[in-house]
């Protein structure tokens, strides 16, 4: 990889979930530039095969493994690919995230679901799938994508906040049952990143609302985040940083 990147993650495997657009996709590439063998996991194939496609063009390791977070039987391939192809996991990134903001009457139940079912169901899912080999190896670093909305309330935000305090939480409590076999546990809480998830608000208006509020500040890129991930995993053994709450400068609320 380019020289002017480190290797401090030579011969480690890192699965990224959601790697097929913004904070996925960056984390991949900065993980990999730092010499981890990243395993690409989304729905969007082609996205994860031209993000793969990138990487390998400098002369990183990839492996792309089709991936929905809400099925079962996708997460138990997505552990056995990955561990089949290079032995062990080391890191797993829990990333893929879906933000349909809206106020909790104008919802839909299966919206509700989802919400739930994609950022905090696949994060413990996916989770209880990789734990064991971590705990085999006495040796992982397990790291989850929670939000500024799930510290701080936003309007609109109930079904994603109650997701992402989730997450918080569930990390927070694994950390005790993992610790003492060398397994750290982050949190990372980001506020605005220019990525596609606001996409996801179904309500027009709602999404230009919270679109011109985050066109109102220099926001995030997924770059900024990929760049915390990638401190957050390559500190000593030592050393778990438990919880990483990263806002644009000019973001004031939440
Ligand atoms: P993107 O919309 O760019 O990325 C979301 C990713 O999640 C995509 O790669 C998408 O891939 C994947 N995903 C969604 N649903 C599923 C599913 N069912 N199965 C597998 N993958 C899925 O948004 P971001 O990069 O911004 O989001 C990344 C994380 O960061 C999320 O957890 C988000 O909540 C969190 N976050 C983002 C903030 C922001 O301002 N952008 C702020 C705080 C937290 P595909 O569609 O191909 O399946």
């Amino acid at each position: 990889m380019t020289a002017e990147f480190g290797s401090e993650l030579d011969g480690q495997v890192a699965i990224i979930t959601g790697a097929s657009s913004g904070i996925g996709e960056a984390t991949a590439k900065s993980l990999a530039s730092r010499g981890a063998s990243v395993a690409l996991a989304a729905r969007r194939e082609e996205e994860l095969n031209d993000l793969a496609a990138q990487i390998e063009g400098e002369d990183g390791e990839t492996l792309v493994v089709p991936t929905d977070i809400t099925d079962d039987e996708d997460i138990d391939n997505l552990v056995e690919t990955t561990t089949a192809e290079y032995g062990h996991i080391d890191i797993l990134v829990n990333n893929a995230g879906y933000m349909p903001l809206t106020h909790i009457a104008d919802a839909d139940r299966e919206t509700l679901h989802n919400t739930i079912d994609v950022n905090l169901d696949g994060v413990i899912t996916l989770t209880h799938a990789v734990i064991p080999e971590m705990l085999d190896q006495d040796n992982g670093h397990i790291v989850n994508l929670s939000s500024v909305v799930g510290r701080f309330a936003m309007e609109n935000s109930s079904h994603y906040m109650a997701a992402k305090a989730g997450v918080a939480g569930f990390g927070e409590a694994l950390r005790l049952d993992v610790a003492a076999e060398g397994i750290r546990v982050s949190t990372i809480e980001p506020g605005a990143v220019n990525t596609e998830l606001t996409e996801d608000i179904p309500d027009e208006d709602l999404r230009s609302d919270v679109e011109e509020y985050n066109q109102s500040m220099r926001q995030l890129r997924p770059d900024d985040i990929a760049r915390t991930i990638t401190f957050v995993v390559t500190q000593p053994e030592h050393v778990d940083i438990n919880e990483v709450l990263v806002r644009p400068t000019d973001q004031v609320q939440p």
